[in-house]
């Protein structure tokens, strides 16, 4: 499937499931040689890193936990960068080494606020690991260690990642084609 239709917009195939894998990989190789003996706690930002979560965690083969948190921060097309809740963190992450696992970072104030949050637990270190990055579009000093893939400005669904609530199924990233 080369083009894909949800709803109002088209969408064409940008990065295929081989190549997302081979990143994630890569990803996870650095993390297994970067925190080894830190027993991480992985924290994966549902629902966008659904499917990146699952493909990076089977290639950890370090010592670790991995939980999930939910925010609720974005609607449409458009990203607001306000989160209203933080839901379901029920772990003691204080001393802990702790990795986020997100989708994308596109302005960064999430993952800023994120951040934030997870800070005031007390965790002795927190490192980010994103699924893809638009570095065009960083509005704040974001140290991201981990990042599989980087993108330009547009606007894309597949892997996890959704418009309007649909096409998180895909196994391979499109990108928007005729956005108004
Ligand atoms: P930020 O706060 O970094 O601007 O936005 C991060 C959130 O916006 C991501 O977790 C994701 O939910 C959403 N987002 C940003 N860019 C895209 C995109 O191209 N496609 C989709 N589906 N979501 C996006």
């Amino acid at each position: 499937m080369n083009t894909i239709q949800i709803k109002d917009k088209t969408f064409a195939v940008s990065i295929r499931e081989e190549d997302i894998l081979r990143e994630v990989s890569r990803v996870a190789d650095e993390i297994n040689r970067d925190l080894a003996g830190k027993k991480p706690i992985f924290l994966s930002v549902l629902n966008g890193s659904f499917m990146f979560t699952a493909d990076l965690m089977k290639r950890i083969t370090i010592p670790c936990e991995i939980s999930f948190v939910k925010l609720a921060s974005y609607q449409g097309v458009t990203s607001t960068g306000v989160i209203k809740e933080v839901i379901g963190l029920n772990e003691d992450i204080s001393g802990r080494t702790v990795v986020v696992v997100e989708d994308i970072v596109d302005t960064g104030l999430t993952m800023q606020r994120l951040l934030e949050t997870l800070g005031t637990r007390g965790p002795s270190e927190i490192h980010i690991a994103t699924l893809l990055v638009k570095p065009d579009k960083l509005k704040v000093d974001l140290n991201i260690e981990y990042a599989a893939m980087r993108i330009p400005n547009d606007f894309i669904v597949g892997y996890g990642l959704d418009y309007d609530g649909m096409g998180r199924n895909y196994k391979d990233i499109y990108t928007v084609i005729n956005e108004e």
